[in-house]
């Protein structure tokens, strides 16, 4: 089923919405909203789950749990709610004109922060960027979309992240058509990076001194994928126009050169904090024991290792492209089959004929 845009179009959040609810239609499958489950537990001596919700008591064989994985909005406990500052987190970032006078601080550089602290300087506020590690792909490269590039180099397919980059974010924007997520630029533009936001005394902000690898880590990721798009485009004899400039870079600003290692947040007249710093799974509703130490659910590839119990959409669940609305559809089908694979075993007669007999 394709999106009414089609193309390379960025699609409007009420298009998407649309689209869900004609593919609802299409599968005829009930989907009743504002239903919160509130707790999912296994039947006593027999297969299958009760599941309690705000509408009644259910019972189910298998239960597939999508509920995503940006459940709670993530705040770390770095400034103390008593400083006079006012923090959100980006979940709650509507525009500039909701926020309270003053200079803002975003902490957070994918593609949320960079966007919100993007639209803030050009809205005329003072703007403070906190940089963290992150990858920094071109939004376009020799024509083509990022999104495109990932998938022709096998990257959406990708089955675990290279090591010790498991919570790297992305950088790249949406903004006027798509943009390469460039700091330099937004430096020059008025905006003063800083690093990674470590600690808060006194209403005085510390700042990691790691403002310079972090940008030159997202440069040197940018730079790998350009050097794989072109090693692409030469060994498949692809026609498309070579882009020298997209390795080109603004000069280091300011900020860069002499970065801040400390901020007093009155002195500096910033109102807001705004926490672009992700989210977190949330899982109180399940009371089946499949989590790990950390919270995380234990499976293998969406499969639980309780009898009827399943994941779809987890990050790296089977690989890169799993927690996407783009390359969801190879974990759905695992699960799916594997939900019919059981059934046939629970339907299992050998009298009449052994597995799938019941389905004949
Ligand atoms: C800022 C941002 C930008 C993104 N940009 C893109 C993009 O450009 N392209 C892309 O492909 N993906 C993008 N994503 C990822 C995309 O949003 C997710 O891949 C997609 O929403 C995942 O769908 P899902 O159905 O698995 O989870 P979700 O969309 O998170 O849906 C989970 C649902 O479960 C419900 N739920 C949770 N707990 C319960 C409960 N106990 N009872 C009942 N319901 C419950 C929630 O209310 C929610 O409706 C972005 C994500 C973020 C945060």
């Amino acid at each position: 089923m394709a999106l009414d845009e089609g193309g390379e179009a960025f699609v409007h959040k009420d298009s998407v919405a649309d689209y869900f609810e004609r593919y609802t239609t299409r599968i005829q499958a009930p989907v009743p909203c504002g239903v919160e489950v509130r707790r999912v537990s296994r039947l006593e001596g027999r297969t299958g789950f009760r599941f309690e919700t705000t509408h009644g008591v259910y019972e189910a064989q298998s239960v597939v749990s999508v509920t995503g994985p940006f459940q709670v909005p993530v705040i770390p406990p770095v400034i103390p709610k008593q400083t006079a500052v006012q923090q959100i987190h980006s979940a709650d970032y509507r525009s500039p004109d909701a926020l309270p006078q003053g200079a803002v601080l975003v902490v957070g550089a994918g593609s949320s922060g960079v966007q919100i602290a993007d639209e803030l300087n050009i809205a005329g506020r003072k703007v403070y960027l906190s940089v963290g590690p992150h990858d920094r792909p071109p939004r376009r490269y020799r024509g083509r979309d990022f999104v495109w590039w990932l998938g022709v180099l096998g990257k959406w397919d990708m089955a675990a992240p290279a090591p010790g980059t498991d919570h790297v974010t992305i950088a790249v924007s949406g903004a006027r058509g798509g943009e390469t997520a460039d700091f330099r630029r937004l430096a020059h533009d008025g905006l003063t990076l800083v690093g990674r936001t470590e600690s808060c005394e006194d209403g005085v902000l510390r700042f990691a001194p790691d403002l310079i690898p972090n940008i030159a880590r997202g440069d040197a990721n940018l730079l790998s994928l350009l050097d794989e798009a072109d090693a692409y485009v030469t060994a498949n004899g692809l026609d498309l126009p070579e882009e020298p400039e997209a390795r080109v870079f603004p000069n280091d600003p300011d900020c860069m050169t002499n970065p801040l290692t400390e901020l007093n947040l009155s002195q500096a007249g910033v109102g807001t904090v705004i926490w672009a710093t992700g989210y977190a799974l949330d899982y109180n509703w399940l009371d089946v024991d499949v989590l790990d130490d950390t919270g995380k659910p234990r499976h293998q590839r969406g499969v639980s290792s309780v009898r009827g119990l399943y994941y779809v959409g987890l990050p790296w669940l089977s690989r890169r492209g799993s927690s996407f609305i783009w390359g969801v559809w190879h974990d759905v089908t695992h699960v799916a089959d594997q939900i019919a694979i059981q059934s046939a075993y629970e339907t299992y007669d050998a009298q009449a004929g052994g597995l799938g007999a019941a389905e004949e």
